[in-house]
């Protein structure tokens, strides 16, 4: 996910919404999930001790306190009273198998240990490919040059997808534990480990349930999310072909571990960035006479001026960030640079066209004030546009009636929309789709950093959650429309 970097003041409102759900008691890796016999729908309480025969107990081993456990996961042992014949009852059961929580969590330090960054996800992807080899799962192999597409079930209609990002991002990881990045200046600071993780788990609980799957799931391991062409790379090579619906989660420091988040409709922002060369004119009509252009005043106006296309132009309901947050010129402290670079982000929900337009108009025409010139470069090829992410109301309502159904009511909560983004929104444009958050937040473990930070870490006990999760949505949606 690319993190915003400056928030007008509706989303930092937003934010503070955000922040305000976050409950206090954030063990959310719960001692016992009890099966409600009152209800006939499958519904699970977490942390509940209800007095109850037909349950699940699932006791962790070893407890997580203190700082040097940051990197010990919690090893899981599951006692069934009675059988069930639910199909999310049994998917929960699979990953929560102390075999399946340690290779998935193991999964997961492997690649945190050895971050690659975008388009360069060569040894994740082998790492990956190795893992489908032996769970005998066919697969496409390359896609957006590191990518790869598998695919398991009947090999016919409908097939349904769920996507992973796999780059790290160059960020040197200031956690100390047993598993940290051992590349200097690259981490896996945005938990595309997890995800990875997390899916290839759901690979193996679907792969056991092959027999079962009314269609095809389509599994999704993607380059390059934080530089947003491995998205659009994958489609253009093939990935979503047949696909009817897709299917993606993140990691969210936001939100206490465990729980599902989401909303129908805009989710996360389209974003966009920008770079201008800011040049004093060469030659003027009055001659030396007149002093040489300030290309720092002019850099400064501009600056000053994009300001105004958010807080005078834009729909206050709507809303867009124009951050500048990059300027680079002059290295002496006696004369004017030649040239000033200005650079920055930019985000909205809506039109993301307009936006780049106006910001090039501004700073073009805004410099010539000053007698001087600027290029404005948007890297379309290198970055490109992020469309917003939109979630399919039909999409958004089947996430949540499977969290719901998996993990508890009080498991799935509905999230704001943030100025942040994704390229899970490129697939989003083509089909149907909805992207959820999975929440890490554990205070008690210090897995309270936002992503893209050099502390950030994930609640590792979430992983086996997530991979259900995904594993029950991909079923289910085979199961309604297959
Ligand atoms: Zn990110
Ligand atoms: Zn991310």
């Amino acid at each position: 996910m690319v993190k915003h970097t400056s928030l007008n003041f509706f989303s930092i409102l937003i934010t503070t919404i955000i922040l305000s759900f976050i409950i206090s008691n954030n063990n959310i890796i719960a001692v016992e999930i009890i099966k409600s016999s009152s209800s006939s729908s499958n519904t699970y309480f977490l942390g509940t001790n209800n007095n109850n025969n037909n349950h699940h107990t699932i006791t962790p081993t070893k407890n997580k306190t203190s700082a040097t456990s940051r990197g010990t996961h919690t090893h899981h042992s599951i006692t069934k009273s009675q059988p069930s014949t639910s199909n999310l009852d049994e998917i929960l059961r699979l990953a929560m198998v102390p075999g399946m929580v340690t290779w998935i969590t193991d999964i997961r330090r492997t690649i945190h240990e050895n971050p690659e960054l975008a388009f360069e996800e060569y040894d994740t992807s082998a790492l990956i490919r190795s893992e489908l080899d032996l769970l005998e799962i066919p697969y496409m192999h390359p896609l957006a040059k590191t990518g790869i597409r598998a695919s398991l079930g009947t090999g016919g209609p409908p097939f349904v997808a769920l996507r992973a990002d796999m780059d790290a991002l160059p960020i040197q990881e200031a956690v100390e534990w047993e598993h940290k990045s051992k590349k200097d200046g690259k981490m896996h600071a945005c938990g595309h480990d997890a995800h990875v993780a997390m899916l290839l788990g759901a690979a193996k609980i679907l792969k056991s349930r092959e027999h079962l799957l009314k269609g095809t799931v389509i599994l999704l391991f993607q380059p390059a999310e934080e530089k947003g062409n491995g998205a659009k790379q994958m489609i253009e090579d093939g990935a979503i072909k047949d696909v009817e619906a897709i299917f993606a989660v993140h990691v969210s420091h936001q939100n206490p571990s465990g729980t599902i988040c989401s909303r129908s409709g805009p989710l996360l922002a389209g974003c966009g960035f920008f770079r201008a060369v800011i040049s004093a004119d060469l030659g003027s009509p009055n001659g030396p006479q007149l002093r040489r252009a300030d290309t720092v005043l002019a850099a400064s106006a501009a600056v000053i001026s994009l300001q105004g296309i958010v807080s005078r132009e834009a729909n206050p309901l709507d809303s867009q960030v124009v951050s500048v947050t990059l300027v680079d010129g002059g290295r002496q402290i006696g004369s004017v640079p030649g040239d000033v670079i200005i650079a920055g982000t930019f985000r909205a929900f809506s039109d993301m066209h307009n936006l780049l337009h106006r910001i090039q108009e501004v700073i073009k025409e805004q410099v010539k004030v000053f007698r001087c010139h600027a290029t404005v470069d948007f890297f379309e090829k290198e970055l490109t546009l992020y469309p917003p992410t939109i979630n399919n109301d039909r999409m958004h309502e089947h996430v949540k009636k499977v969290a719901v159904d998996l993990l508890g009511p009080e498991k799935f909560r509905i999230v704001p929309p943030v100025m942040g983004a994704e390229d899970f929104s490129f697939y989003s444009k083509e089909i149907p789709a909805a992207f959820y958050y999975i929440g890490i937040r554990n205070e008690e473990l210090g897995s309270i950093h936002c992503a893209h930070s050099p502390h950030f870490m994930v609640d590792e006990d979430v992983l086996p959650i997530g991979a259900a999760t995904h594993a029950s949505i991909a079923e289910e949606y085979l199961n309604e429309h297959g």
